[in-house]
């Protein structure tokens, strides 16, 4: 089962639920980013999820 969830506000990438795995990282309440964006900005400013 695939669910599209949103797209990445970064690059625009598709971000899928796949069977409750989500191959995306919420950053707030309304962005979503992909895991290369987020590895990127990661590289820039470090703001972990606590
Ligand atoms: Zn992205």
């Amino acid at each position: 089962m695939r669910e599209l969830v949103g797209l990445c506000s970064k690059c625009g990438k598709e971000l899928f639920c796949m069977d409750g795995f989500f191959n995306g990282v919420h950053t707030d309440e309304q962005k979503i980013l992909c895991y290369d964006c987020l590895e990127q900005e990661g590289k820039e400013n470090k703001n972990p999820q606590s």
